[in-house]
C-alpha cells in the first residue's frame, strides 16, 4: 500500500460531475468539475443525457489524473457517490440508455404515486422500504419508463434491459459493462428495496411490474465492486454510497446520536441509529447509513428543510433586502434580536414534523420599528429553527441523546447562523475545514475497503479542526424563542387549514 499515494473519488451530482483525488490525510491534491445539460421537456419534468453524465465523469477524472500527473498505479482505490434516486435504463448489450435519465426532482409520476395515498398504502411501503412514498424515488420513475418507451416492457421482460441508479450507470461504464451493480444506501431510495432485509421486495417489484432480472445486485458501500477499465491501469472501484450518505461518512459520523446537516438550498439532515431502522411517521424517512462489507447495516434518520439557503436567495433576488448572500451576516450582527419577528419560510408548504402542503410563507410580529436588519436576521434565524425541527423530531424518534452536530453545505460559512444554532439546539456545532465531506465519504469508504487507512480511527484523525460553536444562551432565552417560532409555524398552518372562500 505504500506505493499507493492517492484516492480517487467520482462525486456525480445533479448540476455536475467532480472529480477529486485525495491523499492519505483526506486533502485534496487535485479537483477536476464539468457542468452538464439539464432537460425540461415539460414543465415539471426534469431529464439528463446519461451519455453525458458518463462521459463528463470520465472527463473530470481524466483531468483531475492528469492535472497531478499521477500514475494509476498510485491511486489505491476509486469511490464514487452521486445524485440519488435518479432513474437510468439501459441495454445490456450495447451499454446504450433506452431514455433519458428521469431526475429525483421530476414530477411526472405524482399522479401515480397519490394512487399509493388513496389506496391507503402508504403506511405499508414504508414499513418495508423506510420511505414516504413519492416521486421523487426510482420505483415510478422506472415503471413510467417501462410504461412509455416503446418496446421497453417486453425489452425487459426478454431479459435485454438493466436498470440502475446513477452509481449503477457509473460502475457499468467504468468497467466496461462488466459489473452491474448499487450500494445498500442507493437502493435503499428506489423505493423497491427492503431496508430490513437488505434485498429487493417482491410485493413492490410486484405492483410496479418490475422484472427483476434488470435490477442491480445490492452491496455494502465499501467493498470492491470490479476494476476499472478506462483510466490507465485497473483500479479498483470500492466505495459506493448516495450523496446525503457518503456525506454522514465523511463527516465521520459512525456512531449512533452522530448527525450532519449541510446547510445548501435546502437542508439535509440525516442522524446515525446504528443498527436499529427507527420508524418514523412524523415526516422523517428510515435510511440504510454506508457500512463496510462484514460488518452489521446501519441505518439513519434523514429529514429535509425544504427552503433554506434559498430564503436567502429570496432576500437577495425577489426582496433585494442584500446584495450578496453572505451579507446576511452583517445584518443579523447589526441588530440585537429580530425585534419579535418571525419568519416562516413555508414557500412550498412544511415539511417534517409538520408535514403541511399547503402552509405558505408567513411572517408574525412587524411592528412600526421593524427593520430591514430584523427581517433578514429572522430569515437567517428560521434556517436554524427548521433544522432544530427536525434534530428535535430525530431526537424524539429514535430515543438517542445528541452526540454532535456536524454541518457542512454554503450557508454553513454563516458564523452568526452556525452559532444561533448552538444556541437554539443546545448541542456543538462542528465545522470541518474542509466541507468537501460527500467526495470524502466516497474516499473514505474506497479507502478503508482496500487497506489504504487501516480503520475509522485513522479517519477520525484525518478531521481536520475547523470552527466549534458552543451554545451560549440562557435556557429561559432558549424557551421563549422556540415558542416564538412555535407560534409563527402555526400561524402557517391555519393559513393552510382554513378554506379559501369560493369565488
Ligand atoms: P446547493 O448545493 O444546494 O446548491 P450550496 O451548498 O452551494 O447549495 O449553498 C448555497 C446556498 O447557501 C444558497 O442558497 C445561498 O443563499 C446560501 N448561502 C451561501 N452563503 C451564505 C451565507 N454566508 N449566509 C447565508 N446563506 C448563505
Amino acid at each position: 500500500m505504500k506505493s499507493k499515494k492517492y484516492i480517487l473519488a467520482l462525486d456525480q451530482g445533479t448540476t455536475s460531475s467532480r472529480s477529486i483525488l485525495f491523499d492519505r490525510k483526506g486533502e485534496i491534491c487535485s479537483l477536476a468539475q464539468r457542468e452538464f445539460r439539464q432537460h425540461y421537456p415539460r414543465p415539471g419534468w426534469v431529464e439528463h443525457d446519461p451519455l453525458e453524465i458518463w462521459e463528463s465523469q470520465l472527463a473530470t477524472a481524466r483531468e483531475a489524473i492528469d492535472k497531478l500527473g499521477a500514475q494509476p498505479e498510485e491511486i489505491a482505490a476509486v469511490g464514487i457517490t452521486n445524485q440519488r434516486e435518479t432513474t437510468v435504463v439501459w441495454d445490456a448489450a450495447t451499454g446504450a440508455p433506452v431514455y433519458n435519465a428521469i431526475v429525483w426532482q421530476c414530477r411526472r409520476t405524482a399522479d401515480r404515486v397519490k394512487l399509493i395515498w388513496d389506496a391507503g398504502k402508504k403506511d405499508a411501503v414504508q414499513d418495508v422500504t423506510g420511505l414516504i412514498a413519492d416521486a421523487y424515488f426510482s420505483a415510478s420513475k422506472l415503471e413510467w419508463i417501462l410504461d412509455n418507451v416503446p418496446g421497453a416492457r417486453e425489452r425487459a421482460e426478454r431479459g435485454e434491459l438493466r436498470f440502475g441508479t446513477v452509481d449503477s450507470w457509473l460502475i457499468w461504464n467504468l468497467t466496461g459493462g462488466a459489473v452491474h451493480a448499487t450500494d445498500y444506501t442507493n437502493a435503499s431510495r428506489t423505493m423497491l428495496f427492503d431496508i430490513h432485509k437488505l434485498d429487493w421486495d417482491r410485493g413492490l417489484l410486484d405492483y410496479f411490474r418490475i422484472p427483476r432480472v434488470m435490477l442491480p445486485r445490492v452491496l455494502p458501500s465499501g467493498c470492491v465492486y470490479g476494476e476499472t477499465q478506462v483510466l490507465g491501469g485497473s483500479i479498483p472501484i470500492a466505495g459506493v454510497a448516495g450523496d446525503q450518505q457518503a456525506s454522514l461518512f465523511g463527516q465521520c459520523c459512525f456512531d449512533p446520536g452522530d448527525v450532519k446537516n449541510t446547510y445548501g438550498t435546502g437542508c439535509f439532515m440525516l442522524m446515525n441509529t446504528g443498527t436499529e431502522a427507527v420508524l418514523s411517521r412524523q415526516g422523517l424517512l428510515t435510511t440504510t447509513a454506508a457500512v463496510c462489507a462484514g460488518e452489521k447495516p446501519q441505518y439513519a434518520l434523514e429529514g429535509s428543510v425544504f427552503i433554506a439557503g434559498a430564503a436567502i436567495q429570496w432576500l437577495r433576488d425577489e426582496l433585494g433586502l442584500v446584495a450578496t448572500a453572505p451579507e446576511s451576516e452583517q445584518c443579523c450582527r447589526a441588530v440585537e434580536d429580530t425585534g419579535g419577528v418571525y419568519v416562516v419560510p413555508a414557500f412550498s408548504g412544511l415539511g417534517a414534523p409538520y408535514w403541511e402542503p399547503y402552509a405558505r410563507g408567513t411572517v408574525v410580529g412587524l411592528t412600526r420599528g421593524t427593520s430591514r436588519n430584523h427581517f433578514v436576521r429572522a430569515t437567517v434565524e428560521s434556517l436554524a429553527y427548521q433544522s432544530n425541527d427536525l434534530l428535535v423530531a430525530m431526537k424524539k424518534a429514535s430515543g438517542l441523546p445528541l452526540r454532535a452536530l456536524r454541518v457542512d453545505g454554503g450557508a454553513s460559512a454563516n458564523d452568526f447562523l452556525m452559532q444561533f444554532q448552538a444556541d437554539l439546539s443546545a448541542a456543538a456545532i462542528l465545522r470541518p475545514a474542509s466541507v468537501e465531506t460527500t467526495a470524502l465519504g466516497a474516499a473514505y469508504l474506497a479507502g478503508l475497503s482496500v487497506g489504504f487507512w487501516p480503520d475509522r480511527d485513522a479517519l477520525r484523525a484525518n478531521a481536520r479542526a475547523g470552527r466549534e460553536f458552543l451554545p451560549a444562551l440562557p435556557e429561559e432565552q432558549r424557551i421563549a424563542r422556540l415558542r416564538g417560532w412555535g407560534r409563527a409555524v402555526r400561524c402557517a398552518v391555519a393559513w393552510a387549514q382554513e378554506e379559501p372562500e369560493e369565488a
